[in-house]
């Protein structure tokens, strides 16, 4: 078989115009077949370019199938002409209780109401963004809701999207063993499966 025979047959297949020569359309097809398929289901990790130096060092704390969610995330808030970047990714148990002591046995506010174990943060699955404005932190900025309707167009869960306690900067991809979970009974399972060795993906 001939390289525009074959051109000619992927093109078939991805019901683009067939000449045999891979340009803009077929390229484009290709791109979303298996690209942003990729992207919803368990993407491969190199398909996706590295983002902000900030956002990096925490993505990376991320479980390999949450990391190029939360790059496509930021890549596609940039698209849409909002800045962010990730703030906030995995918080070891003991970092969890040092931010539950705040407010309570520490001085301060009170940050959470989370212990070690009882945040989604605790497990490599959730991250928190910010929006910003040059080098300047938007706390709070109506960006904010926007991004949350592209975090939930790539399947990630938005955290402005709960009832109970709205988080607009948190994100987090839910296990599908976790589908008609409830978050109580997701981290209760997820906390069984960190001291059992199990994969949370898995
Ligand atoms: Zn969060």
């Amino acid at each position: 078989m001939e390289l525009h025979e074959m051109i000619e047959a992927v093109q078939r297949a991805l019901g683009v115009q067939v000449d045999g020569r891979a340009g803009t359309e077929t390229w484009g097809a290709i791109y979303a077949a298996l690209v942003q398929k990729s992207i919803a289901g368990s993407p491969p990790e190199q398909a996706i370019a590295k983002v902000d130096d900030r956002s990096e060092a925490n993505i990376t704390t991320l479980l390999p199938e949450v990391q190029p969610l939360a790059r496509a995330l930021v890549q596609k808030a940039a698209t849409n002409g909002i800045q962010i970047k990730v703030i906030s990714g995995l918080r070891t148990y003991a970092e969890q209780d040092a931010l539950y002591a705040k407010g309570r046995s520490e001085p301060g506010k009170k940050v959470t109401n989370a212990k070690g174990g009882y945040s989604n943060h605790n497990f490599g699955i959730a991250f928190d963004i910010g929006v910003f404005s040059g080098n300047r932190y938007l706390g709070d900025a109506p960006q904010y809701k926007a991004v949350g309707a592209l975090g939930m167009e790539l399947g990630l869960e938005w955290g402005g999207s709960w009832t109970s306690i709205a988080d607009q900067p948190h994100f987090q991809l839910r296990p599908s063993w976790a589908a008609a979970l409830t978050e109580k009974q997701m981290l209760a399972q997820l906390r069984d499966r960190v001291s059992a060795g199990t994969a949370v993906f898995a």
